[in-house]
């Protein structure tokens, strides 16, 4: 396979003591040549990535293969100061960015066991709700009524503490482990140490800290009835589409979603970016949104909110700008 080095065809190329290069056949920047650990993209594609669908570039964009390419590219990172962003499923976040100037970061690492005491061992990329099917279907551990139809990753939902119904990670949580950026090492960290709280965690205050496993404890009972609330709720109530789920989080005694409604806003739509009529915390790209018009859309919903009943809406989904 054809290759160049990066130096040698670039003359505004990084220096670094990493190995990377061009494959000319895919024409993509590669990284570590000898374990190929983590592949590196340059100006690399967003919009299929994230549920919004919304359409932008990241300057470089890391896939990671092995665990070691989690230490490789942040060293990449590291070396030249690069802003970066460490992606799940990228189902609560939204970009106001063209291009991301720095390092988009995504791995496929995969794995989960469970234990005889109903203790779940997880990759923190594994998708939640895959894992939940087969939790229950080939090993009789009923999770459906805690992470039922949650989209996206196990570190995601831990860095926001997701929950549905109630019914939160933090609720199972047991520990994680964590890769420090800043200090290139990996450490533990129990539920004590994660400042759990509504939709948020230490890791999503603390960007340089990257849960890479976790561990929960599932021993508890099954609600059925929880369990059908729940389906009722996705089947009735949450909308299809390109979205990435509640956009402001639920005011004390309150919800988003009903004030959004009472101050005549679903439907609404500026752009290709719209308000559901199902649900009024629920965003939608309905065609070809760009960042502007979504943000556009949730400056109206904040302050028409606010003049008409006085009350801040806090944003859940997480927005990230030129940096982290
Ligand atoms: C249709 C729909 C329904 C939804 N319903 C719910 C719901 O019922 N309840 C709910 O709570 N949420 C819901 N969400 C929002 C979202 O799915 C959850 O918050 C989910 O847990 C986010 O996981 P993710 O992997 O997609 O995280 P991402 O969106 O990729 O990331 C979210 C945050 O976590 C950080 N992060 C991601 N992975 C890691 C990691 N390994 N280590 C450290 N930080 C990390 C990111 O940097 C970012 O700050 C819904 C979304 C959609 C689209």
């Amino acid at each position: 396979m054809p290759v160049l080095s990066l130096r040698e065809t670039n003359g505004k190329a990084l220096q670094s003591n990493l190995d990377f290069w061009i494959d000319m056949d895919t024409m993509i920047l590669r990284i570590s040549t000898q374990s190929m650990s983590a592949i590196l993209s340059e100006h690399h594609s967003l919009k299929n990535l994230s549920t919004l669908r919304l359409d932008a570039t990241a300057r470089y964009f890391a896939d990671i293969r092995e665990e070691d390419g989690l230490r490789e590219i942040f060293s990449f990172v590291r070396e030249h100061a690069l802003p970066y962003l460490v992606i799940g499923g990228w189902s609560n976040m939204i970009f106001a960015f063209d291009e991301f100037p720095g390092v988009i970061i995504r791995t496929n690492l995969k794995g989960w066991s469970i234990d005889t005491n109903k203790h779940l061992h997880v990759c923190a990329w594994e998708l939640v709700t895959p894992v939940s099917i087969a939790l229950e279907r080939d090993h009789g551990v009923p999770i459906f009524d805690r992470w039922f139809g949650l989209p996206g990753t196990f570190g995601g939902g831990i860095a926001g503490n997701a929950g549905c119904f109630g019914l939160e990670m933090s609720r199972y949580f047991v520990s994680c482990r964590v890769y420090d950026v800043d200090h290139d090492n990996f450490s533990m960290l129990t539920a004590s140490d994660m400042c759990f709280d509504y939709r948020t965690s230490l890791l999503k205050s603390h960007p340089e800290l990257v849960a890479v496993s976790a561990e929960f404890d599932l021993s508890t009972d099954f609600d059925q009835d929880r369990y059908r609330r729940g389906v009722e709720f996705r089947q009735l109530k949450q909308p299809k589409g390109f979205t990435c789920g509640s956009f402001f989080k639920n005011p004390p005694g309150d919800y988003a979603g009903r004030l959004i409604e009472a101050a005549g806003l679903k439907g609404t739509r500026i752009g290709g970016a719209e308000i559901s009529l199902l649900h009024g915390n629920f965003f939608l790209n309905v065609d070809n949104a760009s960042w502007q018009d979504v943000l556009a859309l949730w400056d109206l919903a904040k302050e028409t909110v606010r003049e008409k009943f006085g009350i801040e809406l806090i944003p859940e989904v997480r927005i990230v700008r030129n940096a982290s």
